[in-house]
């Protein structure tokens, strides 16, 4: 079988999934590849991002698992806009928001709340079942849809993965330094990758592609060619 790079394939042919740490690129490539392919885009961690900005603003309690959940089970959730960067959250558009500190800061907490999760994914696996997909994340291709004909895994150096973040954030206007995010990606590493349900790890089947060196196109060229070619073997 092979993989049509211009798009408009059946769905069951196409979902590539993304996962890897904060910063290493994952955002970035999915969007890519998601226009390359002509497939729809989903940034999981936006939606884990959302539940938490909805707890901090409504005042729940983030350490009521349940009330979390319930906040997770009412959310109403959408990607809109063009390359689906906009986050509407009950209609209203919380795209700046769910990227603030104090949310940063929530978020590895709330995520790692099976209820929260179980939620979550049930509509993660509802949105790709609408048509093609690249979906980015951190359990994509191990737990949400490990069906996925392509699966990457990204890394990158914390040096590295710090300073992309640092100058996003620059980007969006706020300034921070270096040291200050390396510890926030860091301390957020740790608790994704050490909870018990869904952790970070590098999906079966996944092909890893450490960024540290490569500039987006140079990523981007490794993706396609495998999705092209479709000679797809683990690494
Ligand atoms: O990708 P991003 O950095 O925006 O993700 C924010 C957080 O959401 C992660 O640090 C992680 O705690 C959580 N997340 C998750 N599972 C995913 C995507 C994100 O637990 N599939």
């Amino acid at each position: 079988m092979t993989a049509d790079p211009r798009g408009n394939m059946p769905p069951s042919l196409l979902a590539v999934t993304i996962d890897g740490p904060a910063g290493s690129g994952k955002s970035t490539m999915a969007r890519l590849l998601a226009k390359k392919l002509g497939a729809v885009m989903i940034d999981t961690g936006a939606m884990y991002r959302a539940v938490t900005a909805r707890v901090i603003d409504n005042g729940v309690d983030p350490d009521d698992e349940t009330a979390v959940a319930r906040v997770a089970r009412e959310i109403h959730l959408r990607f809109a806009g063009e390359d689906s960067r906009q986050v509407l959250v009950d209609g209203e558009d919380e795209s700046a928001r769910i990227r603030q500190a104090d949310v940063n800061a929530l978020v590895s907490k709330i995520s790692a709340y099976p209820q929260v999760r179980s939620e979550l994914v049930g509509l993660q696996r509802k949105m790709a079942e609408g048509g093609p997909v690249v979906m980015e994340g951190r359990d994509t291709g191990s737990v949400v849809l490990p069906q996925a004909r392509f699966k990457f895994f990204l890394v990158a150096g914390p040096d590295v993965r710090a300073e992309r973040r640092r100058l996003e954030i620059a980007q969006a206007g706020e300034s921070r330094d270096h040291k200050e995010v390396l510890e926030g990606i860091t301390a957020r590493d740790l608790q994704d990758s050490q909870r018990a349900v869904s952790p970070l790890v590098k999906p079966e089947g996944a092909v890893e592609i450490d960024t540290s060196q490569l500039d987006i196109d140079e990523v981007l060229e490794r993706m396609l060619v495998l999705i092209v070619s479709d000679k797809y073997e683990a690494s």
